[in-house]
């Protein structure tokens, strides 16, 4: 037996409950891991609040990501002891997820921990994490350098948007950080951003093209503000879409696009290659303070659903682990 978070269907609603469930109910991989963190991302606080169309499967245990210890393995990469982390894949949404004492999952969706990486910090930076290297590498790619001019980072206090920050600012960029939450101002500053910009200057309808302001921008929350974003980014400058905490649609022009170059480039994390998720992880364990992980803060699979409401309502900032 293992003691889990686990969702149930109920109406329209989502009923979230700790479960102790069966070993054999976990079907769907050839690895069995001990799971050691996981941790609370936006799209688990949708998942456990019933807020989102996130659970494709019922009932469903959350968690996209975890990291643990292999305690039992039919595939040939992975043995008993193996330090590993799960992002992505469909985890938490369509197979049981990270929010439990143990996970069954595909062995080739596993990464090992890279060198001295904790479970911990790991998950400190979790999908959030990763989601922001692979941001600032797309912007690297696209040829934005620190000397053409400030990088927008959105939805700063967030998990994905913290991480940019402190991402960007150790990579040599100047990086302005919006937020609708100003009383973290100071703290955003102590993760490198040199401005704070108020959400509400963002949270307006574009005109076509306005004043160019950013060499680039990493993006987590969609909507207007990314149509903002994009009729203020400079000539070939780059914008990277990661998230959409301020809503789904985009309604802009192609004259950024055809006038002045920019490049808006996707990012997904559930789905990257292998190869792309163990070269962020290794540059994310150089690239952030060593007691990275010991500024976030850690709860239980109980006080998980708390928590999950907290996230939507705005009253968590960076990251938050759960120790099952
Ligand atoms: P998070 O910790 O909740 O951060 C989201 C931040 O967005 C909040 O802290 C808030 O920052 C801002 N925000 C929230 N509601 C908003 C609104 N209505 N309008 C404008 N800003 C708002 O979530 P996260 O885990 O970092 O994820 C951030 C986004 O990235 C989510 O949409 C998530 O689904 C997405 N994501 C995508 C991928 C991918 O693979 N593409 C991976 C991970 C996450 P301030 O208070 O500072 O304004």
């Amino acid at each position: 037996m293992f003691k889990a978070l686990l969702l149930e269907e109920s109406g329209k609603e989502t009923k979230a409950s700790v479960q102790r469930l069966n070993e054999n109910q976990l079907t769907n991989g050839d690895v069995l891991v001990k799971v050691d963190y996981s941790s609370l991302n936006y799209k688990d606080a949708m998942a456990i609040t019933g807020k989102g169309k996130i659970v494709r499967q019922w009932p469903m245990v959350p968690g996209i990501d975890f990291a643990g210890t292999v305690l039992a393995s039919d595939n040939p990469a992975h043995s008993i002891g193996d330090e590993v982390i799960l992002t992505g894949w469909g985890v938490g949404e369509k197979y049981w997820g990270g929010m439990a004492e143990k996970a069954c999952v595909k062995g080739e969706w596993l990464v090992p921990l890279p060198g001295t990486m904790s479970a911990k910090r790991a998950m400190a930076i979790g999908t959030a994490g990763l989601t922001a290297m692979l941001a600032v590498t797309a912007l690297e790619e696209a040829g934005i350098k620190p000397d053409q001019g400030p990088i927008l980072v959105t939805g700063a206090t967030g998990g994905v948007g913290s991480i940019a920050v402190r991402l960007l600012a150790k990579a040599g960029f100047d990086v302005h950080a919006e937020t609708g939450r100003r009383q973290h101002c100071d703290w955003l500053r102590e993760l490198g951003a040199s401005e704070v910009i108020d959400r509400a200057e963002f949270d307006k309808e574009p005109a076509a093209l306005e004043s160019q302001r950013w060499a680039g921008a990493i993006d987590a929350v969609g909507g207007r503000t990314l149509a903002r974003i994009l009729s203020q980014t400079q000539m070939n400058g780059a914008v990277a879409a990661c998230g959409l905490a301020g809503g789904v649609s985009l309604n802009t022009t192609v004259m950024p696009f055809i006038l002045r170059g920019v490049k808006l480039l996707g990012i997904d994390s559930v789905y990257v290659s292998k190869e792309k998720r163990i070269s962020a992880w290794q540059r994310l364990q150089t690239s952030l303070p060593l007691d990275f992980e010991e500024q976030s803060e850690v709860y239980t699979l109980d006080q998980s659903i708390t928590a999950a409401h907290d996230l939507l309502n705005g009253q968590l900032k960076g990251r938050v682990l759960i120790q099952p």
